[in-house]
């Protein structure tokens, strides 16, 4: 089972976790053309190998170990990581407008500072 990126993610998006990652299963990579337009970063569901070297990586502890263990709230964002596939212009069109959908859903959430949000999951 994947793990899973989440919004703390969003407006942070600094690539620690692909760093770490020995499978180089997370994108966009900085050094992808797809970067600048990504909103946040993705798990590839199928690539990743479940290591968890990820999660002590990430600063604002966006990254849940399965999909189960996500929260409620964010389950919209398991699929967002699902679907989305580097360089392939349609998922990661579908990526991003469920990441946007995610964004106007949930504005109380969204305005909690990115280093507090995965706290605010378990209450928003
Ligand atoms: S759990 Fe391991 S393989 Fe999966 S995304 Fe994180 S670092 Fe990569
Ligand atoms: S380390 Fe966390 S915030 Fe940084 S890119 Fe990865 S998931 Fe996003």
């Amino acid at each position: 089972m994947p793990f899973i990126i989440t919004d703390p993610c969003i407006e942070t998006k600094d690539t620690a976790c692909v760093d770490v990652c020995p499978v180089d299963c997370i994108h966009p990579r900085k050094d992808e053309a797809e970067f600048a337009q990504a909103t946040m970063l993705y798990i590839h569901p199928e690539e990743c190998i479940d290591c968890g070297a990820c999660v002590p990586a990430c600063p604002v502890a966006a990254i849940y170990e399965s999909i189960d263990a996500t929260p409620a709230n964010q389950q919209d964002l398991v699929e967002a990581n699902g679907v989305y596939r580097n360089g392939d212009a349609e998922t990661m069109a579908k990526a991003e407008e469920i990441v946007r959908a995610h964004i106007a859903a949930q504005p109380a959430l969204m305005a909690v500072p990115a280093p507090e949000r995965q706290a605010a999951h378990a209450t928003h």
